[in-house]
């Protein structure tokens, strides 16, 4: 168990009045030791909030009065207090497992833990779920949650999970539905695995029981050039076309049944098989936005100018492990500002180096992005901006994505790209302003401008280059 530290008192706040101060460990609350940020929110709604803390070798009592609901105006550093919720399952098809060596720790951590299902989005599998924990989570309305589910029979998703309780866990998706909460599904299809005939009877199985889940992602495999297991391997064409398939008849079956379509392919899908994304109102909301179900077609809006706000947020890949302040994911990736400019001299070292702003922009993204981009980019008629697209040799295998895009990677690239460009780059792969692999943009041969990872973003960047900030 680690205690809240405090990380930021806004001015003139009511915890400010009260003389909290960055760098205090809050022992208790209200009396209570407060396992995680959200009783930590819970606590300091109350109107009057008494907190023991340790200020260096010193306990002392604050008092900070408020009114009932008002803001504390105390942030804290992390989200959960006690230990994450590791998960007991070995799933075949974990992206953990492949993950190279010699990586920072965080990115290992296999988490399988409900809070963080709710404050960022990650998916459970229940393997691990309590009776206390079904409280706890319709007690304080913790919805909406992120279920994996992978299959519905009961021995392959214990197969999948290799785990025992992988079958039987599926239970407390019931319950949580029976209480209301509104619940969020993934497949991760694996080939030869649980896809053609196993895919639809999952969904079948969904139909059954569990009619009121909100809507599944049907995401594929992803694999790296580390995968040590056999059984795991990319779609071919034929198969990844099924699943699209599988996926639209259901969506008619779903929506003459229990009224919205229900289950949706990711983006991944339509770009493996090159077929066009469906139109932006069958997404009904795109409730799955940061799943990668309906990216494309959102981002499309965003750099057309039919949207004027970003649909949603980005949060890549190990989002939560480095990134998650306790404001959550949902904070912003690049805290300076819109746009900012970073990067290196040629000789390495810190100096940035500001390209005219009517230089020629080259788009930095994955190869999945470049495909999204080049269209959009095209319908511009501009021949002074081109997309790059970034080979992903570092995880290899079918990573395509700009979420996983890594500084060796990037590094490899813009050493083939001349000096004097402007280069833009998606903040998704950037968490904390580091590349998975732990470098930085400093590392990188060209300046580069850290761009917000959606349309509107991009298309200021590409338009307004006088007005970007400018970041030392
Ligand atoms: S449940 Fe998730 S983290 Fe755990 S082994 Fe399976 S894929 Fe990995």
């Amino acid at each position: 168990m680690s205690l809240p530290i405090v990380t930021v008192v806004a001015p003139g706040s009511p915890a400010a009045r009260a003389g909290l101060q960055p760098g205090d460990e809050v022992l208790t609350l209200n009396g209570q030791v407060p396992r995680d940020i959200i009783e930590w929110r819970l606590l300091i709604d109350e109107a009057e909030v008494d907190l023991e803390i340790r200020r260096g070798n010193v306990e002392l009592s604050v008092e900070v009065a408020k009114s009932d609901g008002e803001p504390m105006g105390a942030e804290v550093e992390s989200a959960l207090f006690d230990r994450v919720r590791t998960c007991d399952n070995h799933c075949e098809f974990c992206f953990i497992y492949q993950l190279p060596k010699g990586l920072r720790k965080s990115l290992y951590l296999k988490d399988d833990d409900y809070r963080l299902s709710f404050l960022y989005g990650n998916f459970t599998t229940l393997t691990r779920f309590t009776e206390a924990d079904l409280e706890r989570v319709v007690d304080e309305r913790l919805s909406p949650l992120h279920v994996s589910i992978h299959a519905t029979d009961p021995d392959i998703r214990s197969r999948m999970l290799r785990n025992a309780r992988g079958g039987m866990s599926l239970r407390w998706l019931r319950a949580l539905l029976d209480h209301g909460i509104t619940v969020h599904g993934q497949i991760v299809v694996c080939p030869g695995v649980n896809d053609g005939a196993v895919l639809d009877d999952t969904l079948a199985g969904v139909l059954d029981q569990s009619p009121d889940l909100a809507s599944i992602a049907c995401v594929p495999l992803g694999l790296s050039r580390f995968n040590a297991e056999a059984a795991m391997r990319e779609h071919t064409m034929q198969e990844a076309n099924a699943v699209v398939d599988t996926v639209h008849d259901w969506q008619e079956m779903f929506l003459r049944v229990v009224g919205h379509r229900m289950v949706f392919a990711a983006d991944e899908y339509y770009l493996m098989t090159d077929r066009p994304f469906p139109e932006a109102v069958t997404y009904a909301g795109f409730d799955m936005h940061e799943d990668g179900i309906g990216m494309a077609r959102t981002f499309a809006m965003e750099f057309s100018g039919e949207v004027d706000t970003p649909v949603g947020p980005q949060s890549g890949f190990f989002a939560w492990v480095d990134g998650a302040p306790a404001a959550g994911y949902r904070a912003p990736r690049n805290p300076a500002g819109d746009t900012s400019l970073r990067g290196c001299s040629s000789s390495g070292g810190n100096v940035l180096l500001r390209p005219r702003a009517s230089a020629p922009v080259g788009i930095l993204t994955g190869e999945f992005g470049a495909k999204v981009l080049r269209p959009l980019i095209d319908d511009l008629r501009r021949d002074d901006v081109r997309v790059i697209a970034v080979r992903n040799e570092f995880f290899g295998g079918n990573t395509a994505v700009a979420g996983l895009l890594v500084g060796e990677d990037l590094l490899r690239a813009l050493q083939e790209e001349p000096i004097g460009h402007r280069y833009l780059l998606p903040d998704v792969c950037l968490s904390e302003g580091r590349f998975l692999d732990g470098t930085t943009v400093d590392s990188l041969p060209r300046s580069v401008e850290v761009v917000p990872t959606n349309g509107i973003a991009l298309r200021r960047a590409l338009g307004a280059a006088e007005s970007m900030v400018v970041t030392p």
